[in-house]
């Protein structure tokens, strides 16, 4: 499955969401996959839970709202690090 064809399941299954878990490790949002170390991620300014730019970008054009905590979000407030966040 090449990038560009998951990002479209990822689309055409937009209510798929899974339960939050901390003690698991970290998962995107929206496709569920793990994130690793490398992937370039975004967070929520308000539930600042992460996600793949990429997915998340393509996530918000289609539903304008965090998949997670469902607070209105734009493009233009994601985080890039949650650094001193906490
Ligand atoms: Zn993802
Ligand atoms: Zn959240
Ligand atoms: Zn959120």
């Amino acid at each position: 499955m090449s990038k560009t064809d998951r990002t479209r399941f990822v689309i055409s299954n937009v209510k798929v969401i899974g339960e939050w878990d901390w003690t698991k490790p970290q998962k995107c949002m929206v496709c569920i996959l793990e994130i690793k170390e490398n992937d370039d991620v975004v967070y929520c300014p308000y539930c600042y839970h992460p996600a793949h730019r990429e997915h998340l970008l393509e996530w918000l054009h289609v539903k304008g709202k965090c998949p997670h905590c469902q607070h209105p979000l734009r493009e233009e407030e994601l985080l890039t690090s949650l650094e001193g966040m906490f």
